[in-house]
């Protein structure tokens, strides 16, 4: 969502004649979009005011605004805490930052707006989007879930949906911008309503689009799966096969403080239920370890549903203590901090398994993959990501950003799966042994395409 924002952010100014630099060294102004969900974002920002301080002590004349959840949740006490911060804005008072800018400059005042909105505040922008192999789209914003442990209801608002209309439009200019995926985005996607439409409409129409070939969305709440919108996802092969199943925690009493408004069991008969509808799915999580509260009991079920379902893959929490919310009002934080962190290195010691056990099962497939950035290990390969988000290298000399490529999967690592393309079997091989020599690696690469079934 950020990243979107950032999109927007960058539409507005240009359109007030605002230019972009590549570097902070001409800059007259740099602003920084912030998270609050954990407190980890919020230290890396106080370590990047920290370095423009440094660079005003030394004479460079530059506003520095602070936008976004973090400066929402913190307001004038962020300002306060730090001298060096001109601007702070949250994420409804975007359309605001040209004046604010000016405002800035031309009294040295600082300036601020915190005003959230009842309504969609950008369905009138379009974002400048960055080329690539993905389109962003905000369908909703805001939360009424008011999960305890979360500050989203208090940084983004009340939850509003945009209408269908204006989103199939923006999906119609994305397609023809040259745009084959598209990621619908929300706080709590998959409970977009607008009027008489819920979220299976909307995904029906945006599919229609001629041009897009994906379609995604994120992050979704496990309350809002009705078999309609599973249906949906089953029957037409431009739905990604992937469902991103937030669990947070396995236990109830856990899961009843954290107010996410189901049971373990009822988490277990989703997952048997999408399986069933979809077979092919895959599924990833997050989960939350060292909540208030959390005995070795409960943490024993976080466990059991790790093990019994087996997500493809999960991003795991410590639980971070955040401003505003319900729990830093009704429970105490109070596992101790070597405890979260056991439980946070055993759940990924487990997860490590399960995703390598389930992504060796893709050996010998081929999957249409979108390239979408060369890989970092080895530039000369690229990274893509297959329908079922699972990430991908492989070599293609021809291929770019945002082309949809055919991939053997002859590799699985517990992130990533390596792969050959049907026609370049014998340059991939090149370019690994390349590689390998270069970075004194081992490698073995397993070529199982239908033109060449060497070992090498
Ligand atoms: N809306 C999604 C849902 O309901 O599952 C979650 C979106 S939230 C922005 C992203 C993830 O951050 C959550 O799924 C949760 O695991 C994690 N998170 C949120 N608040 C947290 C906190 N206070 N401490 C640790 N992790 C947190
Ligand atoms: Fe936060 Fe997601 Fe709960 Fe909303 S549904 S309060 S975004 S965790």
């Amino acid at each position: 969502m950020n990243e979107y924002d950032s999109e927007l952010i960058r539409s507005i100014l240009r359109s007030h004649q605002h230019e972009f630099t590549d570097g902070l060294a001409n800059a007259e102004a740099v602003l920084l979009n912030t998270c609050a969900i954990r407190e980890n974002a919020h230290q890396r920002i106080y370590h990047r005011l920290d370095d423009l301080r440094g660079l005003k002590n030394r004479g460079h004349k530059i506003i520095v605004g602070v936008l976004g959840c973090m400066a929402q949740n913190l307001r004038e006490e962020l300002a306060d805490r730090e001298p060096v911060v001109d601007l702070v804005a949250g994420p409804d008072s975007y359309k605001r930052l040209p004046q604010l800018l000016a405002s800035v400059r031309e009294t040295g005042d600082r300036g601020f707006d915190f005003s959230l909105s009842e309504f969609e505040t950008y369905s009138d922008i379009a974002p400048q989007r960055v080329p690539g192999s993905n389109a962003w789209v905000a369908i909703m914003r805001g939360c009424d879930n008011f999960c305890t442990f979360c500050v989203v209801p208090y940084t983004r608002g009340r939850e509003r949906s945009r209408s269908l209309e204006n989103i199939v439009n923006e999906v119609h200019r994305i397609a023809a911008e040259g745009f084959k995926q598209v990621t619908l985005l929300g706080q709590n996607v998959n409970s977009y309503c607008h009027e008489q439409n819920d979220f299976a409409d909307l995904m029906q129409r945006v599919a229609e689009v001629p041009g897009i070939r994906r379609v995604r969305f994120t992050s979704p709440h496990p309350k809002d799966f009705p078999r309609k919108l599973l249906r949906v996802m089953a029957e037409n092969e431009k739905f990604c096969k992937h469902i991103h199943l937030p669990l947070q925690a396995g236990s109830n009493s856990v899961l009843e403080r954290m107010n996410r408004t189901y049971t373990k069991q009822e988490f277990f008969d989703l997952v048997d239920e999408i399986r069933a509808v979809i077979p092919e799915i895959s599924l990833t999580t997050d989960v939350i370890a060292g909540f208030c509260g959390e005995t070795d009991e409960d943490f024993a079920h976080t466990v059991d549903v790790m093990q019994k379902v087996e997500f493809d893959s999960a991003f795991i929490f410590k639980y971070s203590e955040r401003k505003n919310t319900i729990a830093v009002r009704k429970f105490p934080d109070d596992v101790p901090d070597e405890v979260k962190t056991q439980r946070v290195m055993y759940l990924n010691e487990i997860q490590r398994e399960i995703s390598l056990r389930r992504n060796r099962l893709e050996i010998g497939k081929m999957f249409e993959v979108v390239v979408e950035e060369p890989s970092k290990k080895n530039p000369q390969e690229w990274l893509g990501r297959t329908d079922h988000s699972k990430r991908v290298v492989f070599f293609d000399e021809s291929a770019k950003p945002g082309d949809f490529v055919k991939v053997r999967i002859n590799e699985a690592g517990t992130n990533t799966l390596r792969g050959i393309v049907e026609d370049q079997p014998l340059r991939a091989l090149r370019v690994l042994a390349n590689f390998t020599e270069n970075n004194s690696a081992c490698s073995t690469l397993y070529c199982t395409t239908q033109t060449c079934n060497t070992i090498s």
